[in-house]
């Protein structure tokens, strides 16, 4: 009785689905922009800040961000995060103004 253990198909390496990475984006993953000419970070943030009552005034159309909603944060690569002004997700891509 010759039982062959031998696997019939070659190793398979573990590869990361794409969806993987999606979600790393969705958690926040920084991204540089390039805005009116000045690279700049970005980043993705649900608005759960520890402060509940904290809002943000998106600098394109001026309207506060309430606590909770996802928006992007970004600020120039060449200036402190501390720099960083909140937008609207749709703002940001709309937003010919400059940071900093
Ligand atoms: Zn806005």
């Amino acid at each position: 009785m010759g039982r062959s253990n031998r696997p019939s198909r070659g190793k398979r390496q573990n590869q990361e689905p794409e969806e993987l990475n999606l979600d790393l984006i969705r958690m926040g993953m920084k991204r540089t922009e390039v805005k009116n000419g000045v690279p700049c970070f970005v980043q993705p943030t649900n608005g759960r800040s520890e402060d509940r009552s904290k809002s943000w005034i998106c600098p394109n159309c001026t309207v506060p961000i309430q606590w909770g909603t996802s928006h992007l944060v970004a600020w120039p690569a060449d200036l402190s995060v501390e720099t960083r002004r909140h937008f609207h997700t749709r703002c940001w891509e709309m937003y010919n103004g400059y940071l900093g």
